[in-house]
């Protein structure tokens, strides 16, 4: 039998006994998957620079897995994506899309798509995109392929174009208007209409055209703090790489 091949963005890396390293790492057909890399300590020469979080390789994996688990035999790198590496803010951003997109557990046809979209996220950070405009429309899109994009068009109480003050209700998961406020299932946060636009258009927008959205730091603090909320309500904790960003997005 021969081995099989498949795309992956590296995720997590750590020691598994004395020679070998288990790897986390997103792929296009399956999802996250867990491998070992046998004896990878030693010989640097079948993972070449390959074993670091958020690389961009192809595995080569074993004809046999076991269970769940997959045996590497050899890695090729696509791109190391050097420029985010070199920016703090951008890494950080990047970590974030990263896990979320390793928590997802979506559907197998929209794997592919989350694929996609973290790998062009990674791109467009690399190229220099800024990680506070780039952060909280890619959290929106990989949520939506994970099922659960927030609503934003028509309030999610009476369903009529919610009118100010706005609020977003993190259980009901989208846009509530203030006449509906008193009645919509809390927690709620205010959501200034700016925000509710820009947000509304990160959404639609294809991703591809996100860099074409600025979120100025009031914009992108209220944005975050409502999106960090509500993967907090779906994923059932915090992103671990999120308080990485915050010291990140201070500093
Ligand atoms: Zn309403």
């Amino acid at each position: 039998m021969t081995s099989r091949q498949t795309p992956a963005i590296v995720l997590q890396v750590r020691d598994y006994g004395e020679a070998d390293r288990l790897v986390n790492f997103l792929t296009p057909d399956t999802g996250r998957v867990s491998g070992i890399a046998k004896h990878a300590k030693k010989s640097r020469r079948r993972f070449a620079n390959c074993l670091e979080p958020l690389n961009r390789v192809v595995f080569h994996l074993s004809p046999r897995a076991r269970g769940d688990l997959e045996f590497l035999q050899q890695a090729e790198l696509v791109n190391p994506f050097p420029n985010l590496r070199r920016d703090l803010r951008r890494l950080a951003a990047a970590a974030v899309l990263a896990e979320l997109a390793g928590e997802l557990s979506a559907p197998v046809e929209a794997t592919a798509a989350i694929f996609q979209t973290l790998n062009l996220a990674l791109e467009l950070l690399d190229g220099g995109a800024a990680p506070d405009s780039l952060l909280p429309s890619f959290l929106l899109h990989l949520s939506k392929l994970g099922g659960y994009g927030p609503h934003w068009e028509s309030c999610r109480q009476c369903g009529r174009e919610p009118a100010a003050p706005l609020y977003f209700s993190i259980p009901q998961g989208g846009v509530v208007c203030g006449p509906c406020s008193r009645t919509a299932i809390r927690p709620l946060l205010p959501l200034n209409p700016g925000v509710w636009k820009l947000l509304r258009l990160a959404q639609e927008l294809p991703p591809e055209k996100l860099t074409r959205l600025r979120f100025p730091p009031p914009q992108r603090d209220q944005s975050l703090a409502i999106i960090q909320k509500f993967l907090r309500h779906h994923l059932g904790r915090d992103l671990k790489s999120w308080s990485f960003w915050e010291k990140m997005a201070r500093g």
